[in-house]
């Protein structure tokens, strides 16, 4: 077999590049080895791969064999950028210069009852500033918005481009996933990342967010980059690279990119499961939601309203954005989107009628004193394995699966005070009960409050 690479080599160049650069000659197997060794890719390299990839060529165990490579020893700029356009061009991209002003959108890098965009696109369409939203799933421990609207009885996130651009038109927003046309090597890469511990890498989050935002036609984009136990990113440090990465090769690919560096240290809000969220969204939307989550809203949609061209006076972009919600103009916004989309809106006026609540399970609190913190990571793992989530590719997500918290960080409990609810079809209720409270630690003193948003970059 002619190999021009040694299997064992840290030499990072091909040794006879003219042939190599032929595509007859690209081999999986090395490009893995080299990326293995702590060598780069060229950028014919990676076309190729996404190429064969996507088109059924490479294997999935090749494929997950390179993106750890990846995960360890990282991409340059370079490779990212190419790795980047090499997704977006594996399918079509969407052209909305037709709609009239500067398009905004949100994407977090991913949370545990991370509910935002489900408030943000709605709220933020209200004030005018068109938001073409293209999300994700769940992944690994972390939820995804496609599946907590999914969660709404008939709703469609699969939605053609025309179809799409007609309710962006009238309403002023869409919420749609990638379709198999937009972005299908990213769609087939994060399933596949999803199920091989292959998510925390800033490279491969950063071409999956970009090429997904770039084929979506986007203007501009607000990254919420969560920071802590329940996100992919652990320290401040590392979210704070991710940030400074995404905002470079947005710019690099023509999108005006913000971020906003956030706590994942917690669940957000209440509520964590796909229609719990869906539930707990709504609440918010007519007012009456958790504090976190609207302090969340008002940061990133002040900052879509500026990136939007509405105000460059920060002060004046919250006050919008606040007295939107406080109107109910952002929730008939959304009310409005869910009938465009397919989905029966009338569940929010009678919550309890919902089709795929499970059992419910009440856990109690063992001791009187204060709660100290909820982890999140905890929380999430938990959430996947009451069937909010997935651990293999081809598993089902149960909507009505997930946690109801009762008490948050700081507030006072009394042994046996009901805590928390379960909900799950899942049989093992009493495991399920004990991983919940290994979720929250208690105090017996007062616990100080914790910082929610950590840091505005280039907005
Ligand atoms: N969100 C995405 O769209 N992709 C990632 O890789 C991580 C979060």
């Amino acid at each position: 077999m002619i190999s021009f690479i040694s299997r064992n080599n840290t030499n990072k160049k091909p040794i006879n590049a003219k042939l190599y650069m032929q595509e007859k000659y690209y081999n999986m197997v090395d490009l893995i080895c080299r990326k293995r060794d702590g060598g780069h890719l060229s950028g014919n390299e990676i076309r190729w791969m996404i190429t064969d990839y996507i088109n059924g060529k490479i294997p999935d165990y090749q494929m997950s064999a390179l993106l750890m490579a990846i995960v360890l020893r990282g991409m340059n700029k370079e490779e990212t950028t190419f790795l980047t356009k090499s997704m977006i061009a594996s399918g079509d991209s969407i052209d909305l210069s037709d709609i009239s002003g500067i398009k905004v959108d949100k994407h977090s890098t991913g949370g545990v009852g991370d509910k935002i965009s489900l408030i943000l696109a709605p709220v933020v369409a209200a004030a005018g500033v068109v938001v073409p939203m293209m999300s994700g799933r769940g992944l690994g421990h972390t939820g995804g918005t496609l599946d907590k609207l999914e969660a709404i009885p008939g709703f469609k996130t699969d939605l053609s481009i025309s179809d799409f651009k007609k309710i962006l038109k009238k309403i002023g927003f869409a919420m749609i996933g990638q379709t198999d046309k937009i972005v299908p090597a990213d769609r087939k890469l994060y399933s596949l990342r999803d199920v091989s511990g292959t998510v925390p890498s800033i490279p491969l989050i950063c071409s999956s967010i970009i090429s997904k935002k770039k084929a979506e036609g986007t203007d501009a984009l607000v990254m919420d980059v969560k920071v802590g136990s329940g996100a992919f990113m652990k320290d401040r440090e590392k979210a704070a690279t991710l940030a400074h990465t995404l905002v470079e090769l947005g710019s690099e690919l023509n999108i005006k990119t913000a971020a906003v560096l956030t706590n994942m240290d917690e669940p957000l809000g209440y509520a964590v499961g796909n229609w719990l969220e869906t539930r707990e969204a709504v609440k918010v939307l007519k007012g009456e939601g958790p504090d976190d989550i609207l302090r969340i809203v008002v940061a990133l949609g002040s900052t879509m309203l500026m990136l939007g061209g509405k105000t460059d006076n920060r002060k004046e972009a919250e006050e919008i954005i606040r007295e939107l919600i406080n109107s109910g103009k952002g929730y008939n916004k959304f009310l409005q989107m869910v009938d465009m989309q397919g989905g029966n809106s009338s569940v929010f006026e009678k919550p309890e009628h919902y089709p795929f609540i499970g059992n419910k399970i009440t856990v109690k609190s063992p001791d009187s004193g204060y709660i100290k913190s909820i982890n999140a990571l905890k929380t999430g793992i938990l959430s996947v394995e009451l069937g909010a989530g997935r651990k293999k590719i081809e598993d089902k997500i149960d909507f009505g699966a997930g946690i109801e918290f009762f008490k948050k960080r700081g507030d006072t409990v009394k042994e046996n005070e009901p805590i928390a609810a379960i909900y799950t079809q899942k049989k093992n209720s009493d495991i399920f009960v004990e991983h919940l409270l290994d979720c929250i630690s208690f105090s017996d003193s007062a616990v100080t409050d914790q910082e929610l948003i950590y840091k505005f970059i280039n907005c």
